[in-house]
C-alpha cells in the first residue's frame, strides 16, 4: 500500500476561481499565472483545468514554449507571458520562434533585441518599476525605453506593465498606480497590465487591459483581513494523510526531536505521515491547526522529515488509519501558513514531488479514500 499522504487537487474549484477572476475583470484579458508549477498544483493539470483561459504567465522558457506549442496545436491564439523575460539571445530567438510574449524590464534586453535578427517579431510587456524595486525600468527612463522598442521591426506589440508591492496590505496601490499613470500617460495607445490577485480583487481601477491573477485561482485570499470564501473563491488543494501510529504518554513526557513539547497531563498523540520533506513547514510550532477525522486539533512538537505529531486528546476514536487533513477545503491553507509564520503561497509551492496528486472534481474535504 502506498504511504497515505496525498494532495487532492479540485479541478472544478480551479475553474470556478478562474471564472470568478474573469467576472471581476470582465473587460480585461486574464493571464492565469501558473509559475512555480502552477503554484504547486501541477502546470499541465492547471492548464487543462483552465481550458478557457485567455493566456498564461510563467517564469521558465521551456514551459512557456510548451504552453505555446499546445495552444498552437489546438488552434488557439493564447499568449504566454514570460515573467522575467529572456536571459540570452538564445532565449530571445526561442521567444520569436515559439511566439512567447516576453517581459522587457532592462535596457540590456532592449539591446539584445536591437542586435538580433528575428524571423518573427515578438510581443513584449515593457515593465516599469513603480516602487517595488524588483524588476523594471526606472520611471524616468521608461518612456525612452518604450520609444526604442516601438522603433524596432522586431517588436510587434508592446504592453505597458508594472507590479504592485503592497496590493494585499493596508497600504494598497495608490502610490504605485499614480506613478504608473504619470509615466505611461505620454505613451498613449498601448495596452496596460498591472493587477495581481490582490489588486484584481480589491482595486478595480487597476484592471486596465490585462490582469495577472495567481494565488486567487488556487482559492487562497491574498489578504490577512478577508478570507477566500468571502470572495467566492474555493480552495483547490487539500493535503491529506492518515494517523499511522498512536502513543499514549504520561504527564511530563515529551514528543519529537529535541522534546520541545512536554505533556502536562496524560495524553494520546497521533503520528501522521507528513513531514517537511513533503512540504509541510518545519517551522509550524506546537498548536498549528490540523483536522483529524474532520475535527480541529493541533500539532505537537517539531515536524520531522516524514512525520508530525498531533494531539488526539478529546478524539478517543482516532487511531491508526484515521484521516487527517493538513490543509484543504475545511482548513484553509492560509491558517496553517499564518501559524507557521509564512504565507499560503510558500506552502502550496513547497508540496514535494514525492507527494502523489489525485485529481478531484468535487470539493475535497474530510476523509480521502
Ligand atoms: C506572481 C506574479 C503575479 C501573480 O501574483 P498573485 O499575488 O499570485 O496573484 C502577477 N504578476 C507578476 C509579475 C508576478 O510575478
Amino acid at each position: 500500500m502506498p504511504r497515505p499522504l496525498q494532495a487532492v487537487v479540485d479541478l472544478d474549484a480551479l475553474a470556478s476561481n478562474h471564472a470568478r477572476a474573469k467576472r471581476l475583470a470582465p473587460r480585461a484579458q486574464v493571464l492565469a499565472t501558473i509559475k512555480a508549477d502552477g503554484y504547486g498544483h501541477g502546470l499541465c493539470r492547471v492548464e487543462r483545468a483552465l481550458a478557457d483561459a485567455d493566456g498564461f504567465a510563467v517564469c521558465e522558457i521551456e514551459q512557456a514554449a510548451a504552453l505555446c506549442m499546445r495552444a498552437r496545436s489546438a488552434g488557439r491564439d493564447r499568449p504566454v507571458l514570460l515573467l522575467e523575460g529572456f536571459f540570452s539571445v538564445r532565449d530571445l530567438l526561442a521567444c520569436s520562434l515559439e511566439g512567447i510574449t516576453a517581459v522587457v524590464h532592462d535596457v540590456s534586453q532592449v539591446e539584445m533585441i536591437e542586435r538580433t535578427r528575428l524571423e518573427v517579431p515578438i510581443d513584449v510587456f515593457a515593465k516599469v518599476n513603480t516602487g517595488m524595486n524588483r524588476l523594471g525600468f526606472a520611471p524616468a527612463h521608461f518612456a525612452g525605453a518604450v520609444e526604442r522598442l516601438r522603433s524596432l521591426q522586431a517588436v510587434r506589440s508592446i504592453t505597458l506593465m508594472t507590479h504592485f508591492a503592497s496590493a494585499d496590505e493596508p497600504e494598497g496601490v495608490a502610490g504605485q498606480l499614480a506613478c504608473f499613470d504619470a509615466h505611461v500617460a505620454p505613451l498613449g495607445g498601448l495596452r496596460r497590465s498591472l493587477a495581481n490577485s490582490a489588486a484584481l480583487l480589491r482595486y478595480p481601477e487597476t484592471h486596465a487591459d490585462v490582469v495577472r491573477p495567481g494565488i486567487m485561482l488556487y482559492g487562497v485570499s491574498p489578504f490577512a483581513d478577508r478570507d477566500a470564501a468571502s470572495f467566492g473563491l474555493r480552495p483547490v488543494m487539500s493535503l491529506a494523510s492518515e494517523v499511522i501510529a498512536v502513543q499514549s504518554i504520561a504527564a511530563g513526557e515529551r514528543v519529537g526531536y529535541a522534546g520541545t513539547f512536554r505533556a502536562d497531563a496524560p495524553m494520546r498523540v497521533g503520528i501522521v505521515a507528513c513531514g517537511y520533506a513533503d512540504g509541510y513547514p518545519r517551522h509550524a510550532p506546537t498548536g498549528t491547526p490540523v483536522l483529524v477525522d474532520g475535527r480541529r486539533t493541533r500539532t505537537l512538537g517539531r515536524v520531522s522529515m516524514d512525520m508530525l505529531a498531533v494531539d488526539l486528546t478529546g478524539l478517543p476514536d482516532a487511531g491508526i488509519g484515521t484521516p487527517v487533513v493538513l490543509w484543504g477545503a475545511t482548513l484553509p491553507v492560509e491558517e496553517v501558513a499564518t501559524a507557521a509564520g509564512t504565507i499560503a503561497y510558500e506552502l502550496l509551492c513547497a508540496v514535494a514531488p514525492r507527494v502523489p496528486v489525485r485529481e478531484a472534481r468535487a470539493p475535497a474535504s474530510g476523509p480521502v479514500s
